[in-house]
């Protein structure tokens, strides 16, 4: 009888000539999530299985397995062979020892002797002979014992689903590049963005050392508590210090976040283009605050040609915070730092800046000379 994590997969995506595409995608996921932890992970009729873990690690392998992008649901389960008395001693070990149950059975190993019906009922009848305290109730039981005779020889006996993270699996959908900050909002869009399938790599603009390394770690921290999701486990980074204090220096005050922003936009493109990551995303939200109106959005697109992706845009703050709880970044993102976007911050930033006005405003700055000086600022955190 060995313990054994089963992990199903949604079938949706997985049509026509993809299907191997995806399953391997998937596969290669699901080893990464495990890395650090003996294991073996078998593919077996429409399904996987971790197998040969170290005894008492099955809650870590679900947990990790759990968060990979494309579970639908697990469980941990007892491999056992089929003969009726192997699956009657990981049954009593799965199954409640009071209460009501009822005993599921699927059986895909059809030239087994017994029907599912029969194996259910041989099974549930032994339990209920043993334990006194056990009912059955086919209808609505407390517990489920569920018992999948596979193949020839062997058996999963699991007593509960655990919901997967759902969605494709992370690389399926190609590879982005996210501007994280270290606030509440851009970790959520790089959870969502991993969760349709792209792989989400990090770019990070600090001010140092207006702002300090405490900056730097907390976005760090985000992205390492991103990791089980996108799988990603390095973050870079740039400096926009002098960008900053070119513009505070020769530009209309109220223009600083949206010139700023072009800046920014202009840097992660180039980060992107190097990288080969097809498209910008951000946790920009409309109207949250001035720089995402349509115009301050319109402001930053007009300085790059990559798609940029907002998948927070229609999103309110409270679903915002929701979803950071959810992930676990939110008790990290609160944490107090200075972001880069709060040095130099405008007593009332313009929240409908025309396009023109910016120009005018930029013309006073030698961008490609402040993109280049920024680019050579590029360095990467492994995590
Ligand atoms: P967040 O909670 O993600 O910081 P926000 O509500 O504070 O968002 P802004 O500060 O206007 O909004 O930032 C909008 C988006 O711009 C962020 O979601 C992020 O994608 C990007 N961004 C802002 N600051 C940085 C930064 N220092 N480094 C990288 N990207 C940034
Ligand atoms: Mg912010």
């Amino acid at each position: 009888m060995e313990k054994v994590v089963i992990v199903r997969y949604s079938e949706i995506h997985l049509k026509g000539k993809n299907r191997n595409y995806f399953e391997r995608v998937f596969a290669m996921n699901l080893e990464k999530s495990l890395k650090g932890l003996r294991h073996e992970l078998r593919r077996t009729s429409g399904r996987y299985l971790v197998e040969k873990f170290e005894e008492g690690r099955a809650e870590e392998v679900a947990e990790r397995v759990s968060k990979v992008f494309g579970v639908h649901s697990y469980s941990i389960g007892l491999l056992v062979g089929s003969e009726l008395g192997e699956i009657y001693a990981a049954a009593k070990e799965v199954g409640p020892k009071s209460g009501t149950f009822k005993v599921e059975t699927h059986r895909g190993y059809k030239n087994y002797p017994l029907t599912s019906m029969e194996i259910s009922a041989a099974i549930g009848g032994r339990l209920l002979d043993e334990n006194p305290a056990l009912r059955v109730d086919v209808h609505d039981p407390a517990a489920t014992v569920y018992i999948d005779v596979r193949q020839q020889g062997a058996a999963l006996v699991f007593g509960e689903f655990g919901a997967g993270a759902g969605g494709m699996p992370v690389g399926t959908a190609g590879k982005g590049l996210l501007m994280i900050s270290g606030g509440i909002d851009s970790p959520v869009a790089g959870y969502m963005m991993a969760k349709r399938g792209l792989t989400v790599e990090l770019l990070h603009f600090h001010s140092y050392p207006y702002t300090n390394d405490g900056a730097k770690e907390k976005v760090v921290a985000l992205a390492k508590q991103l990791s089980p999701y996108t799988l990603v486990t390095r973050l870079m980074t740039l400096s926009v210090t002098h960008i900053q204090e070119e513009i505070h220096a020769k530009c209309a005050n109220e223009l600083n976040i949206t010139l700023l922003r072009r800046f920014m936009f202009r840097l992660a493109e180039r980060v992107a283009r190097e990288r080969g990551d097809k498209c910008l995303v951000t946790g920009e939200s409309l109207g949250q605050v001035a720089s995402q109106t349509m115009e301050g959005i319109t402001s930053s697109n007009a300085v790059v040609t990559l798609p940029v992706l907002r998948p927070l845009i229609g999103f309110d703050k409270d679903e915002i915070i929701a979803r950071a709880k959810a992930i676990g970044t939110f008790e990290t993102s609160v944490l107090p730092y200075e972001d880069c976007c709060t040095v130099f911050l405008p007593e009332f930033p313009a929240t409908r800046p025309k396009l023109s006005f910016i120009e005018e405003e930029e013309a006073k700055l030698d961008v490609p000379a402040l993109v280049e000086e920024a680019m050579a600022t590029l360095e990467t955190v492994e995590f």
